[in-house]
């Protein structure tokens, strides 16, 4: 039988709000509805509120009760599943613009957090993509390369230079993402809604929505009463085939993460790290891991899960949990007496071409939709919020077009799990050789 571990069914990043928003209990009308209170449909919220616009959220649990309060805190630049297979994907044309528009998502959430005076532990400390292996070497030069020909701001870390930052030894060598770093992201959507209510956003918490009326006004009907309004905003990620609409635009994945108990002075000094940079490693299915401002240090992903028909996989995994504490253990040798103190999860939304779906779509044109980060939303959904705000005035965003391709549905089951299966198998059979092969230097 496994071992119990430390659960936190929601994230340590972030409890109920001290003052939860009234559940929507009568029927209302507005300019925009707004569908999810997470940093998608916050920060559309803000945009909006800015340009004059009357706004309603409705959110069905509490505004960042998501991923955007559950998640590891990485503000990266990513987009895809990294540079060069997005080249190959797009070609050099889309893969640039696709760059910009991510530099772009990292410097506007930057300014979000300054102009709404965020506190949420945001360090400028830039992102790794660390290899474990003398064999990792080549690839992440070559990956750096291709980058900075799209324009990335990223440079290629050589095991020296690893050495001289003070990095972990497990890490050899890396690609400096430039822009971005890390941050407590239960306190920053916190902020974004505060920053929202303070702006005059009407917040409806505990209020789910059951389904969206097509029409000239949009209806969105909830158990209390309905919103009627000119424009209505899907801004529900990885949850948002359970509101019938986009039902085959997003898979959600579970994803499970941990955190030690704080770490004495004696074990930082140990540690190294003094520039605190995110890590994600070299794998397939990467581990992250980063230090905190209360002083803990906290990471996970490795092992994701998909549930047959898109139903949410439930969040106590003592598998993930297992997997992603041997893996902490791995790689910080120098910590085996610190005790990982919470273990808890969320839910990632995966689109089939790992771009997030933005476009608009209804009877009437009126219906907007964001959703499909896929694991790099802190800065891409705080920006897709805003593109999603000046869709709705109207107003060409200069970053819109990097998105406006052919949206890509997954396939129906049993092909979706089918294929997510033999993916996650094979990414796990490559993975476990790696690490197979870490072992033995
Ligand atoms: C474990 C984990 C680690 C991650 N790590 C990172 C990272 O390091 N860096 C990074 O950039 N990204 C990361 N992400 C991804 C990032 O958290 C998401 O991309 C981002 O939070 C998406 O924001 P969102 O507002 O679109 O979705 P969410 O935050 O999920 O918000 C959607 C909201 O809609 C509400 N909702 C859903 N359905 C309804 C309904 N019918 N009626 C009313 N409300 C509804 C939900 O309750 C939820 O609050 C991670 C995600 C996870 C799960």
């Amino acid at each position: 039988m496994s071992k119990p571990y430390p659960f936190v069914e929601t994230s340590p990043w972030l409890s109920t709000p001290s003052d939860p928003q009234p559940a929507l209990d009568r029927d209302l009308a507005a300019d925009v509805v707004i569908i999810g209170g997470g940093y998608t449909g916050l920060s559309a919220a803000l945009s909006l509120r800015a340009a004059g616009v009357d706004v309603v959220v409705l959110e069905k649990d509490f505004s960042g009760s998501g991923a955007s309060g559950r998640n590891a805190g990485h503000l990266t630049p990513t987009i895809g599943k990294d540079l060069p297979t997005t080249l190959r994907i797009f070609g050099q044309k889309r893969a640039s613009a696709l760059v910009r528009f991510a530099d772009a998502a990292v410097e506007f959430t930057e300014e979000v957090i300054e102009k709404n005076q965020i506190d949420c532990d945001y360090v400028a400390s830039g992102n790794i993509v660390a290899g474990l292996h003398p064999k990792h070497a080549p690839t992440l030069e070559k990956a750096a390369q291709t980058a900075r020909g799209l324009g990335a701001e990223v440079r290629y870390l050589a095991p020296g230079e690893m050495r001289e930052r003070g990095l972990p030894p497990a890490f050899l060598c890396g690609v400096l993402e430039e822009r971005g770093g890390t941050l407590n992201p239960g306190r920053y959507v916190a902020g974004l809604r505060a920053a929202a209510m303070r702006a005059g956003v009407r917040l409806f918490e505990g209020t789910s929505v059951l389904g969206l009326d097509d029409g000239e006004k949009v209806t969105a009907r909830t158990p209390g009463g309905n919103v009627t309004a000119n424009h209505a905003v899907i801004a529900t990620n990885a949850y948002t085939k359970h509101l019938g609409r986009r039902k085959r635009d997003v898979a959600p994945l579970r994803v499970s993460l941990f955190e030690t108990e704080p770490l004495s002075e004696a074990q930082l000094d140990e540690l190294g790290w003094p520039g605190r940079e995110g890590i994600y490693t070299a794998h397939e299915a990467l581990e992250n891991f980063r230090l905190t401002a209360h002083g803990t240090l906290t990471g996970g992903s490795k092992v994701v899960r998909y549930r047959y028909g898109s139903a949410l996989p439930p969040g106590y995994d003592p598998g993930a949990f297992d997997a992603i504490e041997r893996a902490f253990r791995e790689r910080f040798p120098m910590l085996t007496d610190v005790k990982v103190a919470n273990f808890w999860g969320g839910w990632i939304g995966l689109t089939m071409d790992l771009l997030p779906q933005f476009g608009v779509e209804g009877s009437h044109h009126n219906v907007h939709f964001g959703i499909g980060f896929n694991g790099h939303g802190i800065a891409q959904a705080t920006q897709v919020g805003a593109m999603l705000a000046e869709q709705i005035l109207g107003n060409a965003h200069p970053h819109s077009r990097a998105l406006k391709r052919k949206l890509r549905s997954w396939p129906p089951e049993p092909l979706r799990w089918l294929g997510a299966q033999a993916i996650n198998r094979g990414l796990a059979i490559v993975d476990a050789r790696t690490d197979r092969q870490i072992r033995k230097l």
